[in-house]
């Protein structure tokens, strides 16, 4: 059998790869690979650059409302083709089709929000500033910008960047996770049939090799990255070395604070989707719960065992599934071999999901639903993103404790608390050292009209991601000031002036 082998998308054409590279990718549920990806070499990234640089006089000088009206086409095409594009997360990923279907939803709410892109590029305007003097704000396109991004959503998070800087007036080179790329270049053939001129938005495949190329274009003026948090910090030096503007969204490891308040049921059911939806593959799952006393820890064990017992772990074809695999072989050898250092370490293992095999696809990549007590701070189980379904209980002795672990954590991207205390809540989202944050909600994802990025060593630059945050990302921002005289001459002005005299 000849395993389908994918293409470049550039110039709003498909292209084949000749770099003579390519890489597997799975699909995890059967844990067999299916389709190849060509690896591009860095010609065939400047290639990419080049088209997006050639449409870039053109549609930056495009009318905003034009542009959003692409946007507008683009969500529709969206909506019509929402089952083939699930299916192409899913069986690249992995995850449920409700699941896949529910990330493809989180990015169209920012192609919602690039729909108004008129209102939100709308300047600043003052009058009479001095005499006869008027001065206003605008915002106006960077050029050529590229994404790089991650495996674990291959819709949402390409999403949360190429219609932002599109919509914008940039134009667009993206480089998706080469374990996934299916879904996003799907993406990019919509978007050229909601009526976007060739050329402004190309999907490149590709390694190291193209990420370098682009870090290092001089034709490229921004990358927005998001991924892990080595290769995040290095997108953000070797970005800003090359005076680039990079956003690089990394890594997490997030808390959920759980006060003896709380109320455990709802703690359990949140537990449930936060820890174990995505198999964990999520920056934002919930992989600690920290228990303020011994009480709802204990309280959570009993509640969470016979949940975790009854979760139905699947491929996404059987419809009944609630948890899917794993990416792929080498990550679940990584994710069980962290639940073994756990167990060298000390940790009370609760739930053991090594060894998981699903009748019927014996081979896939899966790992079951596993759950650490009397996890200690030194652990590397504590320390590391394992990026599995794996939760870890933390006890602490005191809501301070517990707020202080969770500030000391190196990673700062999303957190929760659970309390019936509004003072504790409104305690806690006030010291907490972390982007996002949740009061009873397990997974505090901002709408795209807000923005999306986390604290410390979870995010590197100076802006997160989509909403208000993307437009000022995605733009440069330039003060006119001008004079329109009546006639009347006051002579030549040497010297600034206090109140706005010129
Ligand atoms: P990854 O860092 O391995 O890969 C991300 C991208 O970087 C991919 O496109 C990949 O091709 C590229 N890349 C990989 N190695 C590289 C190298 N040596 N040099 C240059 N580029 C390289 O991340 P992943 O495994 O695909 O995704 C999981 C990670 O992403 C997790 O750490 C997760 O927390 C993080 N993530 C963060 C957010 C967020 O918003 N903070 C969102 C989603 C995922």
């Amino acid at each position: 059998m000849t395993t389908e082998k994918l293409y470049h998308f550039v110039n709003g054409e498909r292209v084949s790869g000749n770099s003579g590279r390519y890489g597997d990718i799975y699909n995890p549920a059967l844990g067999a690979v299916t389709k190849q990806v060509p690896l591009a070499n860095s010609s065939e990234v400047e290639d990419a650059i080049a088209s997006a640089q050639a449409a870039f006089p053109g549609w930056s000088a495009t009318p905003p409302g034009r542009r959003a009206q692409v946007m507008f086409n683009f969500r529709s095409l969206i909506k019509e083709h929402m089952d083939e594009l699930a299916e192409s997360v899913s069986s690249e990923h992995g995850k449920t089709l409700e699941d896949a279907k529910g990330s493809i939803t989180r990015g169209l709410e920012v192609v919602e929000y690039a729909c108004g892109i008129s209102q939100v590029l709308k300047g600043e305007f003052s009058e009479s500033v001095a005499s006869e003097v008027d001065s206003w704000n605008i915002r106006q396109p960077l050029g050529v910008c590229a994404g790089i991004t991650p495996f674990n959503f291959p819709a949402m998070v390409p999403m949360w960047m190429f219609p932002m800087a599109i919509a914008c007036g940039n134009t667009f080179v993206l480089k998706p996770s080469e374990r996934d790329p299916s879904c996003p270049l799907l993406l990019a053939e919509l978007m050229k049939k909601a009526g976007l001129p060739d050329g402004v938005l190309n999907v490149i495949n590709g390694d190291k090799e193209a990420v370098d190329t682009i870090l290092k274009d001089d034709r490229v003026q921004a990358v927005s990255f998001v991924g892990s948090t080595a290769i995040g910090e290095y997108i953000y030096q070797t970005g800003a070395a090359h005076n680039k503007r990079v956003q690089a969204l990394c890594g997490a490891k997030n808390h959920m604070v759980v006060m003896p308040d709380a109320d455990m049921d709802q703690v359990v059911d949140a537990i449930m989707g936060a820890a174990y939806g995505s198999a964990g593959e999520r920056c934002m799952a919930i992989s600690v719960v920290v228990s303020v006393g011994d009480e709802p820890a204990d309280a959570i064990i009993e509640k969470l065992v016979p949940k975790l017992d009854a979760l139905k772990v699947g491929p996404y074809t059987e419809l009944s599934s609630e948890m899917g695999p794993v990416i792929n072989p080498a990550a679940k050898e990584r994710i069980e071999g962290y639940i073994t250092k756990g167990v060298e370490e000390g940790a009370q293992l609760v739930r053991d999901g090594r060894g998981t095999v699903v009748p019927g696809s014996e081979n896939g990549c899966f790992v079951g639903a596993t759950v650490f007590d009397k996890v200690t701070k030194d652990m590397s189980i504590y320390t590391d993103e394992i990026f599995g379904p794996v939760l870890c209980i933390v006890r602490a002795e005191s809501y301070d404790e517990a707020i202080t672990m969770v500030n000391e954590h190196e990673y700062g991207n999303g957190t929760a608390i659970f309390t019936r205390d509004g003072d504790a809540a409104r305690n806690f989202s006030n010291k907490v050292q972390i982007g996002m944050v949740g009061i009873n909600v397990p997974i505090p994802v901002p709408l795209a009209f807000h923005s999306f990025g986390g604290w410390k060593r979870s995010l590197f630059g100076d802006h997160a991601i989509h909403g208000p945050e993307g437009v000022r990302f995605y733009t440069k921002l330039k003060t006119v000031t001008s004079r329109w005289p009546s006639g009347i001459r006051s002579g030549a002005v040497f010297n600034f002036k206090a109140g706005g005299e010129h």
